[in-house]
């Protein structure tokens, strides 16, 4: 007998790939997604345990090894991917992930509500790393666990923030706090 199946997430497309601003011997890359699988996140939420949820920006942030993976709407950004091989393999993943999420849904219960699961490892990787003091804190990763804690704003890292010299770190940095609902100023 023939089924007509038909995907929720048909595929992933590959946009923009360049070197990692967190780990210089890595890749990061940007994708869109067929369609938008925001009506999803909740169940994401649900059955990727390590997931980090803004329900604010309906965004989930989690790490698969090394790799930082961003979701949204219609859109994927991944850090520290190891090359274009990794890139594929990750975005075959995610779409599995999501059709099978789409399929079961009937036996998942979502979940609506803030999930933090980040590290501040996580976080680290994007500060300057040179432990400067500027924001009040002994070290950039004492920095990290109080920005995770939403004891401090992104905005406190002076050095991160003034200039141009991370500009492209604070860029990341700052999709990094939004999806994770943290706090930036
Ligand atoms: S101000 Fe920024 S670079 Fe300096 S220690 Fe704090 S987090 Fe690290």
């Amino acid at each position: 007998m023939f089924y007509n199946h038909i995907m929720f997430l048909e595929n992933i497309s590959l946009i923009l790939m360049s070197p990692c601003i967190a780990d210089e011997a890595k890749i990061r890359f940007k994708a869109e997604l067929s369609r938008d699988i925001a009506e999803m996140m909740p169940y994401l939420n649900a059955v990727i345990r390590n997931a980090t949820y803004n329900p604010g920006s309906n965004t989930i942030f989690y790490t698969q090894g090394v790799r930082m993976i961003t979701l949204r709407g219609k859109s994927l950004a991944v850090s520290k991917a190891s090359d274009l091989t990794d890139a594929h393999k990750i975005m075959d993943f995610i779409k599995e992930t999501v059709n099978h999420a789409y399929e079961n849904k009937d036996k998942i219960t979502p979940i609506y509500e803030r999930r933090v699961r980040a590290t501040a490892l996580d976080i680290f990787s994007y500060l300057p790393r040179t432990n400067c003091k500027k924001c009040g804190e002994p070290t950039c990763l004492a920095f990290a666990v109080k920005l995770l804690l939403s004891e401090l704003p992104l905005s406190a890292c002076l050095p991160l923030n003034n200039g141009t010299e991370y500009a492209d770190k604070l860029k990341e940095m700052t999709e990094l706090v939004d999806a994770m609902g943290l706090v930036s100023r």
